[in-house]
């Protein structure tokens, strides 16, 4: 006997995603008055002016907007890169946003991108974006970038991938994104570990955007360090090694304070003999020492032209000296011994 068969049950209808974008400023806001002597001013320009002019990007999800800051990068700070953190923060656990997209200039996104891959708590995703030329000038990258990044922070297999920054069509991880030319808009790079993936043609007819890898450290809901907007971070300074460094920078970077050094190395994080003295007497007041390089790409390797144990060293691998900074600084807070710090570059 035939069975009559059962009505399938209606599927609920797909919930649009939606998309907090917190504006901080950059290039891609700049604007170039009528009186501006040459260039233009970054951080100028209104969220709405920029989200009106782009075609299409309400058809990708819900979009929403607060300009949290108006600056060029260059100014950013620890407390503004906290005050976002806190932002995010604060938006994902009310469930308020599925995916935020923070606007910032060039300058420094790598810096507070990593920042917010090692303290934001959530698996949702945070995509930095920004431009090489100002929004509404001859062939802007502001466009297309801004309206990628939304794509991909409304993309659920962004989920759980880090931080990411996306520009001129290629998805970079917070940890391993890297600024490499100063006017191009190929100016990006994840040259030592690759990119995190790519859009490949139109966001909103579906499949454009492609992953390659997922992140290979510990990142935001995994990661032990949190942030206030009122916390006092401690001083680490980077200093620049080159050929006849002068070793009594270490010594005046004591002097002012300073509970970390990193060492924008030459090479695999080499510095001169003089130099390696006065850090290694730095070591023994208690400060932290960091080797990193400024090559650009590779990982510094311990013990290999330097001895890392015996002077208590720690060894940045891969991390560039901006990162390695910020690395430093939130591992201050928590640990001093050069093993326990080293253990905390290995994980993050
Ligand atoms: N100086 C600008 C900034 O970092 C450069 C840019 O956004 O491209 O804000």
């Amino acid at each position: 006997m035939n069975m009559p068969s059962l009505p399938h049950p209606m599927p609920p209808p797909k919930k649009k995603s939606r998309v907090m974008i917190l504006a901080t400023g950059g290039t891609i806001a700049g604007t170039a008055p009528a009186n501006h002597p040459n260039g233009y001013v970054p951080g100028k320009l209104p969220m709405d002016a920029m989200i009106n002019a782009i075609p299409g990007i309400h058809d990708l999800t819900d979009i929403q907007w607060r300009q949290v800051a108006g600056i060029g990068s260059q100014d950013m700070t620890f407390s503004l890169m906290a005050h976002l953190a806190n932002q995010i923060g604060a938006l994902f656990e009310s469930d308020t946003a599925d995916g935020v997209v923070v606007p910032h200039g060039t300058d420094t996104v790598e810096e507070t991108a990593y920042f917010l891959n090692l303290v934001v708590k959530s698996s949702k995703p945070v995509v930095l974006t920004g431009a090489m030329r100002p929004f509404f000038t001859l062939s802007s990258d502001g466009p297309r970038n801004l309206f990628s990044a939304v794509a991909v922070a409304a993309d659920a297999k962004a989920v759980d991938r880090g931080v990411l920054v996306v520009m001129n069509d290629q998805i970079h991880g917070a940890r391993s994104v890297q600024k490499c030319h100063t006017l191009d808009v190929a100016a990006f790079t994840s040259r030592t570990c690759g990119l995190m993936g790519a859009i490949c043609g139109d966001c909103l007819a579906g499949n454009a955007i492609r992953y390659f890898r997922r992140p290979f450290r510990k990142h935001t809901h995994q990661s032990e360090f949190s942030v206030s907007p009122d916390l006092l971070f401690p001083r680490v300074d980077i200093l620049y090694a080159c050929a006849d460094m002068p070793g009594d920078l270490i010594d005046g970077a004591v002097e002012r304070g300073a509970r970390g050094i990193v060492i924008a190395g030459v090479g695999n994080g080499n510095m001169n003999d003089h130099t390696i003295r006065r850090a290694a007497a730095a070591v023994q007041k208690g400060v932290a020492v960091v080797r990193s390089s400024h090559v650009g790409a590779g990982c510094v390797l311990r013990n290999v032209e330097i001895d890392d144990d015996a002077m208590g060293f720690v060894v940045a691998n891969d991390l560039p000296p901006s990162k390695a900074r910020i690395l430093l600084m939130l591992a201050l807070m928590k640990n001093h011994r050069p093993d326990q710090i080293q253990a905390l570059f290995d994980t993050y």
